[in-house]
């Protein structure tokens, strides 16, 4: 879109505030509004915000961090691509942004542009990434400290369709008014719980559609006079909520899938292999960055399909890496991996970011993974020895597990650069810190609504 055009989208629809917005290192959707009047030259030259912003937890706790305090600014520059006039807030639009520093150039704090490099590295690879997420959320009311769900409904209940119908329609309306296409819509085991997806797109614009997703959905859901909750594990007795990440490899024609293979009894390739390998070495790294949040952890355990264990298998919904069932009919556009430890408390820059990261480490090594990952039974349901004798390992537990792995993989850091890397171990640290001296009230009522 050019800029001429987003000023006549504006005009048409009345809006009078544009919302340039981004996804910080804590998976916080922040932004700071424009006028209209001052729409064109925004556009060009975008918002100032401060850089002390990359270095602010999920509390707001500032953290010190060297370029990263009262002195600096990075620039809000919108992608025009993205703009959107909000079907769900009369007179409001939204535009997604790159962090741009004052001589103009890329900030290496910037999570958006994390994946661009990734995206720019596969490409030179002759690789191009499609990806969607899946995203959970429940829907909720606030009664003084409590949340309550707004049913007791049941897995793939019509009847807890029928609840939800007003709020999910109209999350359906406003998707589909923002040009984003509706999958498939079903209720969750969670009581009150709903998963709603949205088709692949290209791995940026998979990224930017989930910011657009979670900003629709809790308005939508606001409007109706529900809180929507993407918190991974909002109530400690219920389902958690996944964001599983799906991706596929294609040609830089975007016309053959890479991860394809028929003649293998997985139908995956011998590229697919080496993405999985990768995947599967750099898993306990990954989950500091795909299940970011002290609350990831309350979620990802045995059991609860949430995933625990380093493993792959077809079908496997315990496994990390599933390997999901084709669409007869369309097999090879159909073949993808699912990656099941991440959530919608992660920025989805950095988590697909780093998905790659990790798959692209394992393909430039040509890496095949150890023949005991791959697993057709449910892990937690095998003794320690049997584990141990497949080379299946466990997830981190724990959030400050995650982030000791993390910094200890050097592929990961490399790929995200010092910056980057040191302002998310800096608000994850934090967290670590503030939450692990509260109980699981204190931890959830900081997390049910802030994603
Ligand atoms: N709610 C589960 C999770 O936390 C996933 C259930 C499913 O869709 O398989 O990931
Ligand atoms: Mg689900």
């Amino acid at each position: 879109m050019e800029s001429q055009d987003i000023l006549q989208l504006a005009r048409d629809a009345g809006v009078r505030l544009v919302m340039f917005a981004y996804c910080d290192n804590s998976g916080i959707i922040r932004g700071k509004a424009t006028h209209v009047s001052g729409l064109e030259r925004r556009l060009a030259s975008g918002i100032g915000v401060t850089t002390a912003m990359q270095a602010m937890g999920d509390m707001d706790r500032l953290q010190v961090m060297d370029g990263m305090g009262p002195v600096g600014e990075f620039r809000m520059v919108p992608d025009l691509d993205t703009f959107t006039v909000l079907p769900y807030a009369p007179g409001r639009a939204l535009v997604l942004v790159d962090m741009i520093t004052m001589d103009r150039q890329p900030w290496d704090a910037c999570p958006r542009h994390f994946l661009k490099r990734m995206l720019a590295k596969a490409h030179a690879m002759g690789i191009t990434f499609q990806a969607a997420f899946e995203p959970e959320w429940y829907l909720a009311r606030r009664e003084g400290d409590s949340f309550i769900p707004m049913d007791e409904s049941l897995d793939n209940s019509t009847l807890g369709a029928s609840m939800a119908r007003e709020v999910v329609d109209d999350v359906v309306d406003a998707l589909e008014a923002q040009g984003l296409q509706l999958e498939q819509y079903h209720t969750e085991v969670g009581h009150g719980q709903q998963e709603l997806s949205i088709t692949h797109a290209d791995a940026l614009r998979a990224a930017d559609n989930h910011i657009i997703y979670r900003e629709t959905v809790r308005n939508v859901a606001w409007n109706h006079g529900w809180l929507a909750s993407f918190a991974p594990k909002p109530f400690p007795d219920q389902a958690g909520n996944g964001n599983h990440t799906h991706i596929s490899a294609w040609d830089t024609a975007g016309q053959r899938n890479l991860f394809y293979n028929p003649d293998d009894p997985m139908q995956l390739s011998e590229l697919a292999y080496h993405f999985i390998a990768g995947i599967m070495e750099h898993l306990p790294g990954l989950t500091a960055l795909t299940s970011p949040s002290m609350n990831s952890y309350r979620r990802i355990s045995p059991g609860s399909w949430s995933t625990a264990y380093i493993c792959y298998g077809p079908d496997n919904r315990e496994a990390a890496l599933r390997i999901p069932s084709r669409f007869w009919g369309t097999e090879m556009a159909s073949t993808n991996l699912e990656y099941r430890p991440a959530d919608s408390s992660s920025n989805p820059y950095l988590a697909l970011g780093a998905i790659i990261a990790a798959g692209l480490d394992g393909i430039q090594r040509g890496q095949m993974p150890a023949a005991g990952l791959r697993i057709d039974t449910d892990p937690a349901r095998l003794a320690p020895d049997e584990l141990a004798a497949l080379g299946i390992r466990r997830l981190p537990s724990t959030l400050l597990e995650a982030i000791h792995a993390l910094e200890a993989d050097a592929t990961l850091t490399d790929a995200l650069g010092p910056l980057l890397t040191n302002s998310c171990l800096t608000v994850r640290k934090a967290d670590w810190e503030l939450f692990s001296q509260h109980d699981a009230d204190f931890e959830i009522r900081h997390h049910f609504y802030k994603f």
